[in-house]
């Protein structure tokens, strides 16, 4: 494994060093991990590195191509080895859980814009947001079942649904607000 790393490193025109290997490794073995829990398999890996270290190699490794940076709305950066195939991804937005979803249609960018406004377009970022399965099933699971069922059990207007959408938007951002604490904190 570790040579196939240091080929693609030398694919990338790239000097083959440990912790570029093992930031490599680290991220293919944890797609769509975060910063820490990169630095985390990398020291297990190797020792000591600094935070800094891992940062720069991950630029490096996403400016080469080889690494894909992506952030969700509310979410630090996660970080994966699946490049190239414009792939989109589905967040929980109870546990921040992220999946991989093909294309919704063959090859880069996949959609078509309805107007491109003349723009030529090359690639198409989509997310899909919802429930990953072990959340639905906890909010099922637990007393009082979900609270978006109990809030249209009150039944009153004809717009439950109106209010269900606005109420999913703003837990959206407090999810937000939350992870910016974390981040703080960190
Ligand atoms: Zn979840
Ligand atoms: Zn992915």
């Amino acid at each position: 494994m570790t040579s196939d790393f240091a080929r693609m490193l030398r694919g990338a025109s790239l000097r083959v060093t440990g912790p570029r290997v093992a930031v490599l490794r680290a991220v293919h073995d944890h797609p769509h991990a975060d910063t820490d829990s990169i630095i985390g398999a990398v020291r297990e890996d190797l020792g000591v590195v600094s935070h800094q270290a891992v940062y720069d190699v991950l630029r490096a490794l996403t400016d080469a191509g080889l690494v894909r940076r992506i952030q969700p709305a509310g979410s630090v950066a996660r970080y994966e080895v699946r490049v190239g195939d414009n792939h989109h991804h589905i967040v929980c937005r109870s546990c921040g859980a992220i999946s991989d979803v093909d294309c919704a249609v063959g090859h880069t960018p996949c959609l078509t814009a309805a107007d491109d406004s003349g723009y030529e377009i090359d690639e198409a970022e989509v997310i899909y947001w919802g429930q990953c399965p072990q959340c639905a099933a906890a909010a099922s699971a637990a007393p009082g079942g979900d609270r978006s069922h109990a809030a249209l059990g009150t039944g009153r207007a004809a717009q439950p649904w109106i209010q269900r959408s606005q109420g999913q938007e703003q837990s959206a951002i407090r999810t937000r607000q939350r992870d910016s604490e974390e981040d703080r904190r960190v």
